[in-house]
């Protein structure tokens, strides 16, 4: 972005500051143009008037292509910690990354909460498998390497190798999601290229196992009548370290809804296989789930119905209960400003006082006889 006095006749003129400061559905009509204006093949600059100037944004780089990518995981990355940080002591994030692949970028999820859509972009560019296993090779060969590769993945593990034609070539659609309410068949969803890819790296002399730690979209494998079931099963039997990470993020449907995300149906269904591959092949693993409280549109009955689905239904306290925090660049947060829906234009409940919002994170932990587990500080995030 830059400020300019000259008005750029071929970028799109977004609502002036001075409108959008104070007017909600200016501001709403402001995101859904910047929003649109994100993919590179079919995005124009914007313009903002500020006072007597202009404030410019340039139309999105285009995506990278698959070489490109490939020459930037190429390069001699170190995977050490800078010595200037080394010598001050251990840095335990770094156990978690150290030896750990990624295999693409971009996520078309398009939860409404979160701004990958918007930094990453929803097209998912994905590494050539030559690339991803050379990359494994040689952390094969290093000296401290003891055989585990802790995550294959990228924003979601298994959009690996799965996009669009349509959209590659003319870019997403103006008037529809590709997973969202329900998967587009042009997305032709197929975990082929991930199984294979897998199974090479699992091949690799040195590699005992190779896991997946990034989050899974659940949907897909089950939209995936091919090779989900086949993905599911080598996922259970060998890439699961102990507990496998998915983000239903609520259940009630007028919640899952303003989010973005899939029907509890969807849920159910997968832990069925989930547990069924898991007893098959006689393992002790576990589904864990993220969970947000206090979205836009949630109310305290609506956590009161999660409390409920996750005793009955997954038999269970989660621990991964976060409450919903605005941040820029997403649906989500034009909801918790504006108070509506900016897909219908309906007025939407918002929590917005801290009270309300820890009442709605503690409500999960409430049991019938003893409030107990009262004051959980807030953890915050998407
Ligand atoms: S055709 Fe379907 S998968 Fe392709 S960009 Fe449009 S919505 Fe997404």
């Amino acid at each position: 972005c830059y400020a300019s006095s000259e008005k750029k006749t071929d970028y799109i003129e977004i609502p002036a500051y001075d409108e959008v400061k104070t007017d909600k559905k200016k501001f709403a009509e402001m995101f859904k143009t910047f929003y649109d204006n994100t993919d590179p093949i079919t995005a124009k600059g914007l313009l903002q008037k500020h006072d007597t100037r202009y404030l410019v944004q340039n139309p999105p780089q285009p995506n990278l292509t698959t070489p490109e990518l490939d020459a930037i995981y190429d390069l001699d990355y170190e995977r050490e910690i800078h010595p200037y940080y080394k010598q001050k002591g251990e840095v335990r994030a770094m156990e978690t990354i150290k030896y750990s692949i990624t295999s693409h970028r971009g996520c078309y999820g398009e939860c409404n909460f979160c701004s990958l859509a918007v930094h990453q972009g929803t097209t998912v560019v994905s590494r050539s498998s030559e690339s991803i296993i050379k990359e494994a090779e040689n952390i094969s060969k290093r000296v401290n390497f003891k055989g585990f590769i802790t995550d294959v993945g990228g924003p979601t593990a298994n959009m690996y190798g799965i996009e669009c034609k349509k959209k590659l070539k003319d870019g997403r659609c103006k008037d529809r999601r590709c997973i969202y309410p329900e998967i587009c068949p042009k997305l032709n969803v197929k975990h082929l290229p991930q199984l294979e890819l897998l199974r090479k790296i699992s091949a690799i002399p040195g590699v005992k196992k190779v896991f997946i730690a990034s989050g899974l979209r659940y949907d897909m494998i089950i939209n995936d009548r091919e090779f989900g079931l086949e993905y599911l099963e080598e996922l259970v039997k060998d890439h699961v370290s102990g507990q496998l990470k998915i983000a239903p993020e609520h259940v009630t449907e007028k919640v899952t809804a303003l989010m973005g995300k899939t029907k509890v149906g969807h849920l159910r269904k997968f832990r069925e296989q989930f547990d069924g591959f898991n007893l098959k092949h006689k393992k002790n693993q576990f589904l864990t789930y993220y969970m947000i409280a206090a979205h836009p549109g949630c109310e305290l009955a609506d956590m009161k119905e999660l409390r409920s689905f996750v005793r009955k239904e997954l038999k269970m306290t989660p621990e991964q209960i976060q409450v919903f925090t605005p941040t820029p660049s997403t649906y989500s947060t034009l909801m918790y400003h504006t108070g509506y829906d900016p897909f219908n234009g309906k007025a939407i409940f918002v929590e917005k006082g801290l009270k309300g919002k820890r009442e709605q994170k503690d409500v999960i932990f409430e049991s019938a006889e003893e409030n107990k587990y009262k004051g959980h500080g807030i953890q915050t995030g998407d």
